[in-house]
């Protein structure tokens, strides 16, 4: 592939600031078009807010993470790092969902697909959900198909909340709690009835309502981590880009001459263009003056903030034969087998290489959770130790060897109607300057596709301005 660059035949250099997903997609498809890429990461490592931690000899992600058929830029990224097969996707939509029971025994539904076309895929699995009654399992074919009605770019769309669409398509509370939010609450990471119907609409017409795979779910094979920092490390250097990290960007000023001196404790950077991924209110410091009109840098702090918090269980023995299940009518939304991703499954020898024989280590993971944000570990343990006793029988006889509590504040911005207004698109008015991050336009929500989706915005935005491609950079990388 070739390049004819704006830099009077040198190569441009570009600095990407953040080594999140957003970032490590704009300098792999940046390097691939060959431009001389810096990536700067002010952590010890590259992931961002995908990443994983050891803890006496375990690996944890901070966040479990799941990905859907239909994350197609995100699933090129994989494919390009060499991971696709770490990430397996289910042969079909497949979630179990459990709820207390009062005879002490769990209730258990399966919303299993079948291979009919979307959105007839769903409707027999729909159709028995038995936490609803027969009445309210009709009326979920309203909003399904009002829904293909719904023009998520319209402003007018972003400015509803999903819950009260939801309900005036005859949704009921228990309707919404107990079907709608299974899908909302864990893909917009805020409270159901609060999401904005746009990113709402989004999430169930690609994912409920498109092609019959698209909801199918992933789950990552390997820890976040190795998935993608350290298989970013290693492409970005068979590509000939340099990867700086502990390198915390504190200012980027426009030279007069054209191009940016990026700021760093260490030594500054001379560059023709930058990528700004990082997350919104990082960026907006660091924004020249005059990059982006008026006020628009000051509003994005009203994309705020919501937090996801994982709780980690580990058990001395089995208590949960499937690899997740989601839960209604308790505190407990998802839950996940970790066990053998974490390192903790037994060897072939039958012995744990950290010896724990025989434990089983689940984490549940936490959306919208503004409750749990500051609880201490001992409350939440007293919380959701009974709560998964509950759900899992097995639980109630066995022993709890660990619990911890990962929490992430600021891991989504607040998917509330408004929102999209405040979203900026790659482009700045700075020649050279493009953004990157979840949080801007791209019209998805704050989910790894979309940080992809941004991080092939920015690049495609570069290659025009900085690099004039020969050749088009695709969705799928
Ligand atoms: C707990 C949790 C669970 C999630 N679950 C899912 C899920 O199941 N599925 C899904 O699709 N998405 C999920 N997400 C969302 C997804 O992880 C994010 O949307 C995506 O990873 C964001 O990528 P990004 O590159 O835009 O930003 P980030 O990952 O935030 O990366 C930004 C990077 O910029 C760096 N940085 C900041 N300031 C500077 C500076 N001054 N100089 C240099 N570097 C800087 C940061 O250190 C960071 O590494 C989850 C997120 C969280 C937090």
């Amino acid at each position: 592939m070739s390049t004819v660059s704006a830099t009077g035949g040198r190569t441009p250099r570009i600095a990407v600031i953040g080594g999140g997903l957003a970032g490590i997609t704009a300098s792999i498809a940046l390097a691939e078009s060959g431009a001389d890429v810096t990536l700067l990461e002010a952590r010890p490592r590259l992931g961002g807010a995908t990443c994983s931690f050891s803890r006496d000899g375990l690996t944890v992600d901070t966040s479990q993470h799941i990905l859907l058929g239909c994350c197609s830029a995100y699933r090129g990224l994989l494919d390009k790092l060499g991971m696709a097969g770490h990430a397996p996707m289910q042969d079909r939509f497949d979630v179990t969902v459990l709820a207390p029971g009062a005879d002490g025994q769990p209730r258990k539904a399966r919303l299993r697909r079948n291979a009919l076309p979307g959105p007839l895929h769903m409707l027999a699995a729909l159709g028995r959900y038995p936490f609803l009654s027969l009445t309210e399992r009709m009326s979920v074919s309203r909003p399904a198909l009002a829904m293909r009605r719904v023009n998520p770019a319209d402003p007018a769309t972003d400015r509803q909340r999903f819950g009260d669409w939801l309900a005036a398509h005859g949704q009921t509370e228990r309707s919404r709690r107990l079907l709608w939010d299974l899908f909302s609450v864990s893909s917009l990471n805020i409270a159901g009835d609060d999401a904005s119907l746009a990113l709402a609409a989004v999430v169930v017409k690609t994912g409920l309502l498109g092609k019959n795979n698209a909801a199918d779910i992933g789950v990552p094979a390997l820890p976040l981590g190795e998935l993608h920092g350290d298989a970013a490390a290693t492409l970005l250097g068979k590509l000939g880009a340099r990867v700086s990290l502990g390198a915390k960007v504190s200012a980027i000023e426009p030279q007069d001459g054209g191009g940016y001196l990026v700021r760093l404790a260490d030594e500054d950077l001379t560059v023709d263009a930058v990528v700004l991924a990082v997350p919104h209110e990082k960026a907006a410091p660091l924004m020249p003056p005059g990059a982006l009109p008026g006020q628009t840098v000051a509003a994005w702090a009203g994309l705020g903030a919501s937090p996801i918090v994982n709780v980690h269980v580990i058990y001395d023995r089995p208590v949960m034969d499937l690899p997740f299940v989601a839960a209604v009518d308790s505190p407990v939304q998802w839950v996940f087998d970790r066990t053998r991703i974490s390192g903790l499954s037994a060897s072939k020898h039958g012995a744990s290489k950290h010896g724990r024989p025989g434990h089983q280590y689940l984490a549940i993971s936490l959306s919208a959770a503004d409750q749990y944000a500051d609880t201490p570990v001992a409350r939440l343990q007293e919380l959701f130790v009974p709560a998964l006793a509950e759900l899992f029988p097995a639980a109630r006889d066995a022993n709890v060897a660990e619990f911890f509590v990962t929490r992430e504040r600021r891991a989504t911005f607040r998917q509330a109607p408004g929102t999209a207004a405040l979203r900026p698109p790659a482009a700045t008015q700075r020649p050279g300057l493009v953004l990157a991050g979840a949080w801007t336009d791209t019209g998805w929500p704050d989910t790894m596709e979309g940080a992809v989706r941004s991080g092939l915005a920015a690049a495609v935005e570069l290659r025009r301005t900085v690099l004039k491609p020969t050749s088009p950079i695709g969705e799928r990388q």
